[in-house]
C-alpha cells in the first residue's frame, strides 16, 4: 500500500510519518466546480482517509473545458458532480471512503455535513457561502482555505484559526452582488483553476501533516496572463482588527435564517428554490406525473423537465435549480406549479 504513496512520503516535507498522518485525515471539498475537482483528484491520489465532496449541481456540457474529473457521458446519465467525481475518483483509489452529498451547504445542514472534518477546501462560487465556511471554521476551529478564480486570476488563502486572520478580517464585507465578475460572465481559462488547487492542496498538504511554520501567510494573487503573482501579507492583521468572526465571535452567517428560500445562481440565468422542511420526493412519480407538460428526464439523483423557456433539476430533497430566469418570482411560481411546496 505505501508503495502508492512512495515518492509522497520521499519527499523530506512529508516522509513517513507525514504520510501516515495524511491517511489519518477527513477533508471535506465544499463545490465541485473546475476547483473542487482538481483538489480532490489531487487528495484522493494524496491518500486521506476520507473525502467529503459536497455540490449543489449537475453537470452541463460547457462545465467541461476546467472541470477535470467529468466527461460526456456523466451528461447523458444526468449525474449531479458530486456522484460522477465520486465514481471517477473512486477508480483512482479505492481505499479512500468518497461521500457524495449531493447539496446546498447553508447554515442548516453545515454543523452535520462539516462535524467530523479537519479541513476545508472552499471550491465555491459565491461570497456567502465562503463567509458560511468561514463562521464555521472559526467558531470550531477547523481550517479551510480560500481560493477563487476568473479569467485569468486566481486568489488563495489559508485561514487556520488561532494562528491566522480569517476571511472577514480580508474582505471586511460581503461584496455587493453584480461588482465581483463570475465565470459565467467574463469566462475562464482552466489553467488558473488547476493552478489555484493547486497551491490549494500544497497548503493543504502542509496542514495535514503539521508543517504549519511552512504555510503561506499571505493572500496569494495570480494572473496567468499578465504573468504576475503577487502576496499580500496578512499576518498584521491578526493582531489589531476588530473582525466581527474571530474576535467578536459573533457568526453572523451561521445565524442566519435557516433558507432564504430562493438564491440567484450568480451569472448563470438560474434560480435555486429549496424545500422549506427538506422533502423526500419519489422522482420516478413526479415523472410520471410531469411527462405530460414537458420533456422529462429522470434517475435516482435528479429530474428535469424542459419545458419551452425554463428547465427544472429537481432533486430528492425537493431542492430544485430553475433555469431561464434570474427572478425569484417566477422561479417560485414555476416550483409551485410544478412541484408543489
Ligand atoms: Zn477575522
Amino acid at each position: 500500500m505505501l508503495d502508492r504513496y512512495a515518492r509522497q512520503a520521499l519527499f523530506s516535507g512529508i516522509g513517513s510519518k507525514g504520510q501516515a498522518a495524511i491517511m489519518e485525515k477527513t477533508v471535506a471539498i465544499v463545490g465541485c466546480g473546475a476547483l473542487g475537482c482538481t483538489s480532490a483528484n489531487l487528495l484522493v491520489r494524496s491518500g486521506v482517509k476520507r473525502l467529503r465532496i459536497i455540490d449543489r449541481d449537475y453537470i452541463e456540457e460547457s462545465n467541461l473545458q476546467r472541470q477535470l474529473l467529468f466527461d460526456e457521458e456523466d451528461i447523458t446519465k444526468n449525474l449531479p458532480k458530486a456522484v460522477a467525481a465520486q465514481r471517477k475518483l473512486q477508480k483512482i483509489n479505492s481505499h479512500v471512503v468518497i461521500d457524495a452529498t449531493v447539496a446546498d451547504l447553508n447554515p442548516s445542514n453545515i454543523e452535520t455535513l462539516l462535524e467530523d472534518v479537519h479541513l476545508i477546501i472552499d471550491g465555491v462560487d459565491n461570497f456567502e457561502t465562503r463567509f458560511l465556511i468561514n463562521d464555521y471554521s472559526v467558531k470550531q476551529g477547523i481550517p479551510w482555505i480560500y481560493g477563487a478564480c476568473v479569467g485569468s486570476r486566481g486568489v488563495t488563502m489559508n485561514v487556520v484559526p488561532q494562528r491566522t486572520p480569517c476571511l472577514r478580517c480580508v474582505l471586511e464585507n460581503l461584496p455587493p452582488v453584480g461588482t465581483t465578475e463570475t465565470c459565467d460572465t467574463e469566462g475562464i481559462i482552466a489553467p488558473i483553476a488547476n493552478l489555484i488547487a493547486s497551491l490549494q492542496i500544497a497548503e493543504a498538504l502542509k496542514i495535514l501533516t503539521n508543517n504549519l511554520d511552512a504555510l503561506n501567510t499571505g493572500l496569494l494573487t495570480v494572473d496567468l496572463w499578465q504573468n504576475k503573482m503577487t502576496r499580500m501579507d496578512v499576518k498584521g492583521l491578526s493582531g489589531n482588527t476588530d473582525c466581527i468572526t474571530c474576535k467578536r465571535r459573533t457568526y453572523e452567517f451561521l445565524s442566519r435564517d435557516k433558507t432564504s428560500l430562493s438564491t440567484i445562481l450568480c451569472g448563470r440565468g438560474s434560480v435555486q428554490i429549496l424545500h422549506p422542511n427538506g422533502a423526500k420526493l419519489d422522482l420516478a412519480n413526479l415523472a410520471e406525473r410531469l411527462k405530460r407538460v414537458g420533456g422529462v428526464t429522470h434517475n435516482s439523483f435528479l429530474l428535469r423537465l424542459k419545458l419551452e423557456k425554463y428547465e427544472l433539476a429537481v432533486f430528492p430533497d425537493g431542492r430544485s435549480i430553475i433555469s431561464g430566469t434570474n427572478d425569484p418570482v417566477v422561479a417560485k411560481g414555476l416550483y409551485a406549479k410544478y412541484i408543489g411546496m
